[in-house]
């Protein structure tokens, strides 16, 4: 019992210490611990990013559902459906570009403010893979499927088996095997992908991203974006991040994630996505590949409402709708390419 009460004397001994730091002999006081201050920088939400051009018409659909204080996942989800239906949008769902087998595969992913995830690659024959991605996260144990298993779920939740090559994308494809030289080529358009993410009424954050990837890639070729942490990440406590271009530079770094986390150590968006551009040029300069051949985007938005983004080259646009309405807008770039007109 006596040993029990010094034990105890002497924690409590050790406690008061520790209030204060020995550095020597010297004992600095520690500052007395602050009451944290309520946060008191504005919200600025709701609040919807997205990807290229085509993210205009899409954030007019995710902002119907945000302005009626719904929530960011099901705007999102909205937003995104937009070019997934369009034919002419050539690089996302119905009248996305094959692969050099000619074959039209999707893939795409979503998150929620939860951290519940949903995800689906080398989807064929399925006009919206975001929802099949949705019904992944709400109506399975996983998070991820792909191929023929995709398809085969899709199925059973009642998806409608379409054809999605329209005939200008056959015929681009039909051009493309006479040569069959395959590389990547930043912002010809052959590539693009709709990435979006939200902030809602609530304060919640979400995320979707959906594309049909490269051009003429290698049929089962997967890119960043369904993969959860390289195309799109979200943390509700933090913010939310997405990405277009290269996959294969993206998923090196795990883009998405990355720059929540440098969010989290306290970058502002757009710092955090140009941190995350400058890992992908240093990477692939020590690989000796030129940076100037490719395209990598991010767009990012914090748990304030604040937002950034910033590409390896110039030509990426970005859409934000908030209070202020729906704008394009042309992303910082790291390095300058001039266009051939
Ligand atoms: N990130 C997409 C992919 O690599 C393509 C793109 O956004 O341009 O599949």
């Amino acid at each position: 019992m006596a040993q029990q009460t010094n034990r105890k004397t002497f924690l409590k001994n050790a406690v008061v210490a520790g209030a204060g730091l020995l550095v020597g002999e010297n004992l600095i006081k520690a500052e007395p611990t602050k009451k944290k201050k309520p946060n008191s920088v504005a919200v600025n939400k709701p609040i919807v990013l997205s990807t290229w051009d085509f993210g205009l018409e899409a954030n007019v659909a995710a902002w119907e559902i945000l302005s009626k204080k719904g929530r960011a996942l099901d705007a999102v989800e909205a937003g995104v459906k937009v070019p997934e239906a369009d034919p002419t949008e050539r690089s996302v769902g119905y009248g996305g570009r094959p692969d050099r087998d000619g074959r039209v595969t999707l893939d795409a992913c979503i998150m929620d403010e939860l951290a519940n995830i949903g995800s689906v690659a080398c989807l064929e024959h399925i006009k919206h893979p975001i929802s099949v991605a949705r019904a992944v996260m709400e109506k399975t144990p996983h998070v991820m499927l792909v191929g023929d298993g995709a398809l085969s779920f899709a199925l059973s939740q009642g998806f409608v088996k379409e054809n999605l090559l329209v005939p200008e994308s056959e015929k681009e494809w039909k051009q493309w095997l006479i040569k069959s030289d395959y590389k990547p080529e930043a912002n010809i358009e052959n590539h693009d992908t709709i990435g979006m993410i939200a902030l809602d009424e609530m304060g919640n954050l979400s995320g979707a991203c959906t594309t049909s990837g490269m051009a003429f890639k290698m049929h089962g070729r997967v890119g960043d974006s369904p993969i959860i942490g390289a195309g799109l990440y979200v943390d509700n406590e933090v913010g939310a991040a997405t990405a277009t271009g290269q996959g294969e530079e993206v998923i090196r770094i795990v883009g998405c994630h990355l720059v929540v986390e440098l969010m989290r150590m306290g970058y502002t968006p757009y710092d955090a996505c140009k941190e995350a551009v400058e890992r992908v040029v240093k990477l692939m300069e020590r690989r000796n590949k030129d940076p100037k051949l490719i395209q990598v985007g991010f767009i990012a938005l914090n748990k304030q409402g604040m937002h950034g983004a910033y590409c390896v080259q110039n030509g990426f646009t970005y859409a934000k709708y908030d209070s202020n309405g729906n704008k394009i807008q042309a992303a910082d770039y790291k390095i300058y390419v001039p266009r051939k007109k």
